[in-house]
């Protein structure tokens, strides 16, 4: 798409409508994979994120598996179709960083010392992108891992702040990420108040620095109610399902 005039109206309202310090309207689900261990969905604006765990389970190649805990694995891939121009299905250098970046953002969740010589994987397939897809597949991973049964100290969720036409804003999507000043990834846990992942791409002053990161925490903490109202879901489904 081409580069908007302006990011925001006169009213200081954003391209999508939103207000500086409205999330993107998101919906989730667990276990929506009968194939794996551990799975969920989400959608955040125009972003379409799908996750799958399998594990723990037995390391292959053999001589990757370490003798005090787990190791966590994790593919972020975007399908040629999620964007506009097609994307090549080959992992390209971005999707390795990302997944790489993603992983360190779970890790620190996991209790990988309760599984010595196995793996953990968790596939992320991005199915439609439109900005804040690494933070998109962070909370979706984390489902996908709580869906499997995979013991962890809290959810991981994840939320960018930034800034668009001179204003901080919560959730960039993907033309304010482009033509915006600033992209202010964070994942946190925010039962326990730790950061996972904090990026940032553009320039901020300190002082706007600061204010951004509590504002993508903030957002954080809004996206964990609702990951702990989907996990409970996929419960009170079963329990109706065998009540009937
Ligand atoms: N994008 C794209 N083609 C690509 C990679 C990214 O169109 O090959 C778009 C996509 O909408 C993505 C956005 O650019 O969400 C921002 O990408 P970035 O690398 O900042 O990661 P993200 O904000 O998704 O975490």
């Amino acid at each position: 798409m081409s580069k908007p005039e302006k990011l925001l109206d006169k009213k200081g309202l954003r391209l999508d409508g939103r207000k500086l310090d409205e999330l993107r309207p998101i919906k989730m689900e667990v276990g929506v994979l009968n194939n794996a261990d551990g799975s969920a969905y989400l959608e955040q604006g125009k972003n379409k994120v799908l996750a799958a765990v399998y594990g723990p389970k037995e390391v292959h190649p053999k001589h990757l598996a370490l003798a005090d805990r787990a190791i966590l694995r994790c593919r972020y891939h975007m399908a040629p179709f999620s964007v506009e121009e097609r994307k090549s299905p080959a992992p390209s250098r971005r999707e390795i960083e990302l997944s790489k970046v993603i992983r360190e953002a779970l890790e620190p969740a996991v209790f990988l010392e309760y599984y010595p010589r196995t793996a953990i994987d968790i596939f992320i397939e991005i199915l439609q992108a439109d900005g804040g897809t690494r933070c998109a597949g962070i909370t979706t991973a984390a489902l996908a891992l709580a869906d499997a049964g995979v013991p962890m100290r809290d959810l991981v969720v994840a939320c960018a702040a930034g800034k668009v036409d001179g204003k901080l804003a919560l959730d960039l999507m993907d033309l304010e990420d482009k033509y915006g000043e600033a992209d202010v990834p964070l994942a946190m846990m925010p039962g326990i108040n730790a950061v996972t992942l904090l990026q940032m791409d553009g320039s901020l002053t300190l002082e706007e620095f600061q204010k951004a990161v509590k504002m993508a925490m903030e957002g954080c903490k809004q996206i964990y109610e609702m990951q702990k109202k989907a996990l409970k879901a996929k419960y009170v489904a079963i329990k109706e399902e065998i009540q009937e």
